[in-house]
């Protein structure tokens, strides 16, 4: 996978208006792991893509009403098949995070890159799912090394508010997957 200012090369995009830029346009150094599925434990549908522009139907589906109005984005969302499709990109501030509190620094949306998997806490989420995320991973540290070192779920920078990606992301897998990828291409 390649970047060119700032979006993955190839991949579905959907620009979100819902970004702005970095403080100092500090450089991302933090990866941010959640999950989403519209409505919630359905996938495949419209609906994501749709509340990240701001498009949202809050009629389409009872659950809607009450985020329609949200304006809220993530850099990428990986589906359940393996599709990448990216919102923002990466050197900008995209809106995922919230109130969050990593290492002792407060708003992470300031610093961090936010990953979508499409799913739930509970349902394990497929292999298609972990080898992209793994292959989007591998292509941040090579621009922002200091991600290799900072990378968390989003239930761990707002545990009071929030359970995603939930006990269904295997973080082993995914770390180790991870090493693998860069010793291998250190060699
Ligand atoms: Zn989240």
């Amino acid at each position: 996978m390649q970047l060119k200012d700032g979006w993955l090369v190839g991949v579905k995009q959907v620009p979100s208006p819902h970004f702005d830029c970095r403080p100092e346009d500090e450089t991302p150094s933090l990866l941010v792991v959640h999950n989403i599925s519209l409505p919630p434990g359905e996938f495949g549908g419209p609906w994501i893509d749709a509340l990240f522009s701001g498009t949202l139907d809050a009629t389409a589906h009872p659950y809607f009403a009450g985020i329609a109005h949200l304006r809220v984005s993530a850099h990428c969302l990986i589906r359940r098949d393996g599709k990448i499709v990216q919102y923002v990109p990466f050197d900008k501030r995209a809106w995922h995070a919230g109130i969050s509190l990593y290492q002792g620094r407060e708003r992470c949306n300031d610093f961090s890159i936010g990953i979508e998997l499409e799913g739930t806490d509970t349902l394990p989420y497929t292999d298609a799912q972990y080898q992209q995320l793994t292959a989007i991973t591998e292509t941040l540290i090579q621009a922002y090394p200091s991600i290799a070192d900072n990378m968390t779920g989003h239930c761990d920078i707002a545990p009071d508010r929030k359970t995603d990606p939930g006990p269904a992301f295997d973080w082993s897998r995914f770390r180790q997957a991870v090493e693998v990828t860069s010793n291998k291409e250190n060699k």
